[in-house]
């Protein structure tokens, strides 16, 4: 297709030797200009890279002026008509290196202002700034491949979709309020006076739906957004990869994510993953590693050490078990020689930060006592047959947490996950997914005296039937892991109107709150829903992850601050009191 003389031909980026000789117009910004007395040296940079142009001539023919060299400013946007040739210094560094463009012509397309921050791959600007100009931040060749890499990767997860029969179906934006969950955003309704909108928490009402309608399976790169305080590195709004599979049980969608996400690290980032991950109940990775979220990159796992403890002759420790708690420990290999004084003070804080009373340390000797508060009711026997208990051996370090099981876990879970960080114990270039099966049904909030789901109110129960203690019920919701974040989660649901209704009995919704709230999923369960199941991965976050990223941010185009505010537009913002007036609203003096 022939374009305007001003059109480029080739990508900056994509040239190379095979071009030398070739006439091209290119089109971009220019990013560096140098003046070596006479011969003008500009960069360009289109999305695909960036290459040498040099002016030479009479300024008549290249149609603007040799002695300004300020006529070119940075950013400015040209085509350039030119002779591709080969460079007589190559630059190595540069994937054009090998070429230069001789300019004949230079059009200036578009003038730009100066910019608050050089657009260069790594900037020193601070986030404000970035945010505030984003596009500018985005023109940084860095966070042009960060957002390629994005498309690349959603792209592929896409296709790896669509390739097992799954159906791309988008559900609504302007939706229902969320009876149960985070708080929502509110949109008001100009027809229906007093009447408001909700946007979507997630798809998760309008996919079980559509697995009633028969979709069999159905999948949607969708937006959620939840108004909570923003923790760090959380936004407002954020895409979910959100699927859900009729006649499915719990491995059904275990399958169906290893063969994604093996087919998707193919095709985005030539990453061979196993082809199966491993499975841990909660249960198994609270013991385990005190977390539900396991960094498994590493072991030093939680020991229980409760039925030693019972018979130590030690009395804090034979008294946390009498009286129903427990006594756990980690082993830190090498610890007892890396860890100084200094360092277990930081050991102690951090312990009692997570809740311990204080922190009991054991660096053992060659024949037990050896070093540490404790260590001296560890002579002889009782040191050998703890030191067995914790396979530990002497230079090691023995922390240990006592009382009941959740502090057990809370304390050692987060000393572990530190000391490994402190330690530089996970394998770089590891991606150890993980499934975490069996989540509890519910958890009891004091506050409001009563249980919530742990999950969703859609999540089935192990046991059909509900029987038992509510707070010891297991559901059949499960987490993907990797490297110690948790991507996503899921559910076996509930597919029985009787089950459904007896789970919001069981969270405290009265028949009429039922009635008011969820009329229209009790009624469609009831037309033979299909057992289905489902599963939801936060794409910024795994993202954020394969590019080797601290922050969600810099895979996000606009993204939000903490508190909430797009810099760039300045939303939210005031507005207008007609359009106040249209959709019924009334805004209170006093606030
Ligand atoms: N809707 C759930 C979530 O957003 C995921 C799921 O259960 O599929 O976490």
């Amino acid at each position: 297709m022939a374009g305007s003389s001003w059109q480029r031909t080739h990508r900056i980026g994509a040239l190379s030797e095979a071009n030398v000789g070739e006439q091209v117009v290119l089109n971009g910004w220019v990013a560096k200009r140098r003046n070596m007395g006479g011969i003008y040296f500009l960069d360009v940079r289109d999305r695909f890279g960036l290459a040498q142009v040099v002016l030479t001539g009479s300024e008549e023919r290249l149609g603007w002026s040799m002695d300004e060299g300020a006529i070119l400013a940075p950013e400015d946007v040209l085509s350039i008509v030119g002779k591709v040739q080969k460079r007589e210094q190559p630059n190595p560094d540069l994937p054009t290196g090998q070429i230069e463009v001789i300019a004949t012509k230079v059009e200036v397309l578009s003038r730009s202002t100066l910019p608050p921050f050089e657009i260069e791959r790594d900037s020193d600007a601070n986030v404000e700034l970035r945010l505030r100009y984003r596009y500018l931040d985005l023109r940084r060749p860095d966070m042009q491949e960060k957002m390629a890499f994005r498309s690349r990767f959603i792209g592929a997860m896409r296709n790896a979709f669509l390739a097992r029969d799954f159906l791309e179906i988008e559900t609504p934006i302007l939706t229902r309020a969320t009876p149960e969950g985070a708080r929502d955003y509110l949109v008001p309704s100009r027809v229906h006076k007093d009447h408001f909108y909700a946007l979507p928490q997630s798809p998760q009402i309008f996919k079980q739906i559509l697995m009633v309608a028969g979709m069999d399976r159905y999948f949607q790169v969708a937006r959620c957004f939840r108004d909570e305080d923003l923790r760090a590195d959380r936004q407002p709004e954020f895409t979910q990869l959100d699927m859900e599979m009729s006649f499915v049980e719990e491995e059904n969608i275990f399958e169906t994510w290893e063969g994604v996400l093996v087919d998707t690290f193919r095709a985005a980032m030539g990453i061979e993953l196993p082809a199966t991950f491993p499975r841990l109940t909660w249960h198994e990775a609270m013991e385990r590693y005190g977390i539900d979220k396991p960094d498994t990159r590493f072991g030093m796992e939680l020991v229980n050490l409760s039925d030693w403890a019972s018979t130590s002759g030690f009395g804090v420790f034979e008294n946390a078990v009498a009286g129903g708690g427990r006594v756990m420990a980690i082993c830190v290999p090498g610890g007892g020689t890396s860890y100084s004084r200094g360092a277990m003070k930081n050991l102690e804080k951090r312990a009692k930060e997570s809740g311990a009373a204080g922190l009991a340390w054991w660096k053992p000797g060659e024949t037990g006592g050896g070093a540490g508060p404790v260590a001296k009711f560890f002579e002889g026997a009782v040191g050998e047959s703890l030191l067995q208990a914790v396979g530990g051996s002497q230079g090691d370090l023995v922390l240990f947490a006592a009382g009941p099981r959740a502090l057990c876990w809370r304390v050692l879970g987060e000393m572990r996950l530190a000391i490994g960080r402190e330690q530089g114990l996970a394998k770089p270039g590891a991606w150890n997914f993980l499934w975490v099966t069996h989540f509890p049904m519910f958890e009891w909030s004091e506050e409001e005296g009563r249980y919530f789901s742990a999950h969703h109110p859609f999540t089935a129960p192990q046991d059909w039937e509900l029987g038992g203690d509510p707070a010891e019920m297991a559901s059949r919701a499960y987490d993907l892991v990797l490297n110690g974040w948790e991507l996503g989660s899921g559910s076996v649901r509930i597919h029985r109107r009787d089950v459904q209704r007896r789970v919001f009995d069981l969270l405290g919704i009265t028949p009429e709150e039922q009635q008011a709230k969820f009329a229209f999923l009790l009624e469609a369960l009831s037309f033979g829903a299909p057992p289905h199941a489902g599963f939801a991965v936060g794409l910024d976050r795994l993202v954020a992850l394969c590019k080797g990223l601290d922050s969600i941010r810099d895979v996000v185009a606009f993204p939000k601050t903490l508190a909430a505010v797009d810099l760039m537009c300045q939303a939210p913002s005031t507005v207008t009191d007609q359009q106040l007036a249209d959709v019924h609203i009334q805004l209170r003096q006093d606030s």
